[in-house]
């Protein structure tokens, strides 16, 4: 499967059938290709042709460029299924959200092609006369992103549409754990760059096939002026002191630890189906995953119950063949898991689920039921990120102690309410209300759309990607005071003369 995939991505077989380091899929272990891993040199000789493209192709006239994003939007339309079946063999999600991540991608073209005729400053009235002062935006140079296992394709979509309309060259560290999928994007790039022309330089995309190591490089080197990074809170506080000794600029997509507040007026039939994907979808993986359910303490007992029923009508196994929950990632987010779940045993949780699924079969992959972990109080386990399906449950007597105890965690990513009161909702999301980038009313803290702006707060980074004036970040901005008169009066009615 893996070879008919590549060959119709565009992918030759060199790229991933030669090197040492072996990519295998979660879904059943086998091997998926033998890459080889760049080391500093690569990445220095990368970063000096990503330069020589950024320097070319910032001539291009910005909705130029928008078409070539557009193209790419096409082929992306053109291999999505087989760019989405990829991403369920390499990172292990079910096909129906490989698919749906690809569509981000389609989606997020479709914006940055509209964005292309709309990279506007402002114009600012100047006290002097005969002065027009303006804002004027420019490309930046070569974007540095380090992408995450999990979502393998999107976030790097999310980036590279906006950074190239916005005339700037792209250097993609992805995880080492899902290169195939890296290059499956840019073998669909270069084919759009093709049909585009000669407009679009040599070296406008490169993928850099690396680990940590090839990531801090890139994180170190003064030629890259942003470095977009996707993936955990550890990684974040590695990579942004490197980028800021050099006073670079940093977009950091790190840890969430997404919680719900379901207060006693809410449609119960809803917030379970809520609670449900957001939970336990991409196997409890995402950034966005649901992992504190805050609950009223009247209707704790009805939602347990009928949460755990629902946890039992899932079913769990291969991600390519109609199931609900795939597997994890590896082996050591297994591990990772169950210790956390006997930590939690040991400290007198009660824990419901989070065993091992199909190890006969797949001796090599590992599947697992979704936890839920009823807890008396926010401890250091709950207020870690733990990056795996375990849904901590805990309750509340009025809604002031619910919103505290939903903000006293360290990350701020993503966070919902269900409730019927208003007063409760438009509380969440005031000022005193939810300190998380995302806060949403009566819909899961998962699956998020382009449109907005996607990131958090607190030490999830404070970056933020997608839609809204996100374009700005991947630009710099110049302030322009230009006279038109014959004299040369000072600001602030200065005299020097
Ligand atoms: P990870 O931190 O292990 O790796 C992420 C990327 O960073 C990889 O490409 C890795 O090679 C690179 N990296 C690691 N250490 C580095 C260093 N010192 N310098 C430079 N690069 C380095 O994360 P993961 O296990 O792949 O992904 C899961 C984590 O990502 C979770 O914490 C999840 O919440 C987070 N995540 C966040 C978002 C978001 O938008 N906020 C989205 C997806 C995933």
């Amino acid at each position: 499967m893996i070879e008919s995939l590549m060959q119709r991505l565009g992918v030759s077989e060199n790229a991933y059938r030669q090197g040492d380091f072996a990519i295998t899929s979660p879904t059943d272990g086998g091997v998926l290709g033998q890459i080889r891993l760049e080391g500093a040199d690569a990445v220095e000789a990368r970063v000096a042709r990503a330069q020589r493209a950024f320097e070319q192709w910032r001539r291009v006239p910005a909705p130029r460029r928008g078409e070539l994003v557009r193209l790419f939007g096409e082929q992306l339309r053109r291999h999505k299924e087989d760019l989405g079946a990829l991403v369920t063999l390499e990172c292990g999600k079910i096909y129906q959200e490989g698919l749906g991540e690809v569509q981000e991608m389609i989606d997020i073209c479709d914006l940055a092609v509209g964005q292309s005729r709309q990279l506007y400053g402002l114009t600012i009235a100047s006290e002097r006369p005969g002065h027009h002062m303006r804002e004027s935006w420019h490309p930046l140079g070569p974007i540095g992103l380090i992408t995450a296992f999990n979502f393998p394709v999107a976030p790097w979509a999310w980036n590279a549409a906006l950074a190239l309309v916005c005339g700037n060259s792209l250097l993609w560290k992805p995880s080492e754990k899902t290169p195939l999928t890296a290059l499956g994007c840019q073998a669909l790039l270069e084919r759009a760059m093709a049909e585009f022309g000669d407009d679009a330089p040599d070296g406008l995309s490169q993928v850099i096939l690396g680990d940590r190591e090839a990531g801090e490089r890139l994180a170190d080197d003064p030629r890259v002026p942003l470095i977009s990074a996707t993936g955990s809170t550890r990684m974040g506080r590695e990579v942004a002191p490197r980028v800021a000794a050099r006073f670079g600029r940093s977009i950091l997509e790190l840890g969430g630890n997404n919680g719900m507040i379901l207060a006693p007026s809410a449609d119960l039939d809803m917030a379970v189906r809520a609670i449900l994907f957001s939970a336990v979808g991409t196997a409890g993986q995402r950034c966005t995953s649901l992992r504190r359910l805050i609950v009223h303490e009247s209707i704790r007992e009805e939602v347990i119950e009928r949460v755990k029923k629902a946890y039992a009508g899932v079913t769990i196994g291969d991600p390519m063949e109609g199931s609900l929950v795939g597997p994890l990632i590896d082996a050591q987010a297994f591990e990772q898991m169950q210790s956390v779940l006997d930590q939690a045993r040991k400290q007198g949780a009660s824990v419901f689920g989070g065993e091992r699924q199909l190890a006969d079969r797949y001796p090599d992959a590992y599947y697992v039921t979704p936890a839920i972990v009823e807890v008396e109080q926010q401890d250091d386990l709950v207020k870690n990120e733990t990056f795996a399906p375990i849904l901590y449950v805990m309750s509340y007597r009025d809604f002031d102690e619910a919103m505290a105890l939903h903000n006293d965690v360290p990350q701020g990513l993503s966070s919902c309410v269900f409730t019927s009161d208003v007063r409760e909702s438009e509380a969440f999301i005031s000022d005193l209300g939810s300190d998380c980038g995302i806060a949403n009313v009566n819909i899961g803290p998962s699956g998020a759309e382009i449109g907005g702006a996607f990131g958090g707060e607190k030490e999830t980074g404070g970056g933020r990607e997608s839609g809204s004036d996100i374009w700005k970040s991947y630009m710099r901005r110049q302030t322009n005071t230009v006279n038109y008169s014959r004299e040369l009066p000072l600001a602030q009615g200065i005299k020097f003369d």
